[in-house]
């Protein structure tokens, strides 16, 4: 069995277009121990002359459809690792993959709830293997998740996150897009700030659990937020994508 810091070669099952600009990608592992929601694969890239560069990605499935693992992917336009994927994978490429990695920012059911998951872009992916993860286990704490995209066009896993939350015990969604709304859209249309966190917060109440995800900025303005609202600092796990500042 592989441990989580051996690589492996993962070969690409599927291509799915969530945006005009994010792909997911289903790798199957050869050798998976399986993962629990949260956690991120690192994936190796190895050019011809040994020039070999790493990323972390998390893993956007859940546990159950191991060992298949699918990872989102934002294209950033000047970037060395997301173009690559984005306009030379395809499906049958081999990838070097190694994890699952990271145990904090992990959501599993008996941690209970209720939940609070706020993201930003693909900030979205980790807390999807959650949600997708809470759809298929039980106990189903009350959950909210509030996503911050662009624009409507931006938001990734859209149809699925209205399916979710349309379900039986599904979560809340909220929406709030900062860019570009569409006509007669009823959503929130700013950047996520205090009194938004309060709206959503307050529902599920002072035992909440929080996990935020996303660029830097935001992550720091939604823990800000959260512990002075009232959430004890150790309620609320954060991870930041990208680059610092953003
Ligand atoms: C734990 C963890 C999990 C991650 N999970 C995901 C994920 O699920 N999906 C995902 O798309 N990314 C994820 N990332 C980010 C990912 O690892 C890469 O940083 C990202 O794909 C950019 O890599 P690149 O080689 O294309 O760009 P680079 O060559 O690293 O960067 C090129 C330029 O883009 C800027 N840049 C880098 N990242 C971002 C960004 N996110 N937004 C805006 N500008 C940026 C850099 O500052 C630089 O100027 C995760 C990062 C971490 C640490």
């Amino acid at each position: 069995m592989a441990r989580p810091l051996d690589w492996q070669l993962a070969t690409v099952a599927a291509v799915r277009d969530e945006t005009p600009t994010v792909r997911s990608f289903t790798l199957r592992l050869p050798d998976w121990a399986g993962h629990r929601p949260g956690q991120h694969v690192d994936l190796r890239l190895t050019a011809e002359d040994g020039y070999s560069v790493e990323r972390s990605y998390s893993i956007a499935s859940e546990p159950e459809r191991g060992p298949d693992v699918d990872i989102t992917v934002e294209r950033i336009p000047d970037g060395e690792v997301s173009p690559f994927l984005h306009d030379v994978v395809v499906v049958g490429d081999r990838l070097e993959v190694r994890g699952p990695i990271g145990g904090y920012f992990v959501w599993e059911p008996p941690l209970g709830g209720p939940l609070l998951l706020v993201a930003g872009g693909s900030g979205v992916v980790p807390l999807m293997a959650m949600l997708r993860h809470r759809a298929r286990a039980m106990p189903r704490p009350p959950t909210t998740l509030l996503y911050s995209s662009r624009g409507p066009d931006e938001i990734i896993y859209r149809d699925e996150l209205e399916a979710l939350s349309g379900a039986a015990d599904g979560p809340g969604v909220a929406h709030t897009l900062t860019r570009r709304q569409p006509p007669g859209w009823t959503g929130y249309a700013r950047r996520i700030d205090e009194p938004m966190l309060a709206e959503v917060l307050e529902p599920l109440g002072s035992e909440t659990r929080a996990y935020a995800c996303g660029p830097t900025a935001l992550v720091e303005t939604v823990a800000n937020g959260l512990v002075r609202l009232g959430l004890p600092p150790e309620r609320i796990r954060t991870e930041r994508f990208g680059p610092t500042g953003t």
